[in-house]
């Protein structure tokens, strides 16, 4: 028989399979909490749950492991760490400090079938998904490593979230679990290429998590270009999937924006991406392109970034500049899966 993941079930789950084992349903919540609270990493650590039990457990279980292969702090602060899983699969997540806390940008896959053109995670394509403890883990590991909590989550590492739909999901329900870490949704941030029917999914969820959809161009001819979801889903057709996460959710949609010289940065393309978010609730974060190897397309000027953001904001569309943070580790936007396959 295949062993159960433990760490990925939620706590409704958790409830069902240890009443089957004949146990009471607080047990389960005893169990939940060693799990995703004290994040302990083997059954032997429960000490509060009977040896029977535990010796039950760990005949049906199994308690997902993660290991610390490579880490490098940037002169920043930033820390990239290279991720081994069981099967030897490595991934990359990043710890970033901002004054308002800790942020952590997290891996859903290992590679991306995704394709984008200036994006270095996915030149390899996508080797299978993570598990929501893969996911999950992440966090934890990197809590126990620097002491400290971490407050701000964005699903924005390797992979495609919508592309890894139910783990993604099932990650952020235990992450925000009053009997887990007990993060806010309000304070994660899913990213995403653009998975039309997915984003009409997760809009029936009702989650309080922010939307952040990877934008990028703002005609459909273009946007096949660089982004090759587009030849799945035109840009008008993802629009309208954002029109409506908008209204179903009553939540402000985050649009990046990857500022590439001479192929998205001119004033017509100011024009065209305000005429696009026209009456929608919208937040566009403008972000530096990230030097990847093997790419051609290198980064807009800072004039010519400085110049969109203030034709954005002459248009009445909310725009920001990204910090540029762990760039010397190659930890930045776009950078991860680089040199470490
Ligand atoms: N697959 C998801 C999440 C991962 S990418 C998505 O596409 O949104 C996180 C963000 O970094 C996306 O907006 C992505 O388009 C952007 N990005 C990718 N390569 C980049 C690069 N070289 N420079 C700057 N940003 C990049």
């Amino acid at each position: 028989m295949e062993k159960i993941d433990i760490k990925s079930l939620q706590l409704d789950q958790l409830k069902e399979y240890v009443s089957s084992l004949g146990a009471k349903a607080f047990v389960a919540g005893q169990i939940y909490t060693w799990l995703h609270e004290k994040c302990v990493d083997s059954f032997d650590e429960m000490t509060n749950i009977s040896k029977p039990l535990r010796e039950k457990l760990k005949e049906e279980c199994y308690i997902t492991t993660l290991s610390i292969r490579k880490k490098q702090v940037s002169k920043d602060g930033t820390i990239k760490y290279l991720y081994q899983l069981a099967d030897g699969n490595c991934i990359e997540t990043v710890l970033m400090r901002y004054e308002h806390g800790n942020s952590i940008c997290v891996s859903c896959q290992v590679g991306c079938r995704m394709g984008c053109t200036f994006c270095a995670s996915t030149q390899h394509g996508k080797v299978r998904d993570l598990t929501a403890s893969e996911i999950l883990q992440q966090l934890y590991h990197t809590e126990k490593d620097i002491g400290e909590r971490v407050s701000n989550i964005v699903m924005m590492g390797i992979g495609e979230p919508l592309d890894n739909f139910d783990n993604a999901i099932a990650f952020i329900r235990i992450i925000s679990s009053p009997q887990g870490k007990n993060i806010s949704q309000r304070n994660i941030s899913l990213s995403t290429c653009g998975i039309v029917p997915k984003i009409y999914e997760l809009a029936q969820l009702k989650l309080g998590i922010t939307l952040s959809i990877s934008l990028h161009a703002t005609t459909t001819e273009k946007r096949k270009v660089t982004m090759p979801i587009t030849n799945a889903y035109s840009v008008e057709e993802l629009l309208k999937a954002c029109r409506d996460y908008a209204k179903t959710t009553g939540r402000r949609i985050s649009f990046e924006y990857t500022m590439i010289k001479g192929v998205n940065d001119t004033d017509e393309d100011a024009l065209r991406l305000s005429q696009l978010l026209k009456g929608m609730i919208s937040h566009v974060n403008l972000i530096p392109l990230n030097p990847v190897d093997g790419s051609a397309y290198t980064q807009s000027d800072d004039r010519a970034i400085k110049a969109f953001q203030k034709k954005l904001t002459d248009l009445h569309v909310n725009a920001t500049i990204r910090r540029r943070l762990g760039q010397d580790i190659s930890a930045a936007c776009g950078q991860l899966r680089n040199e470490n396959r």
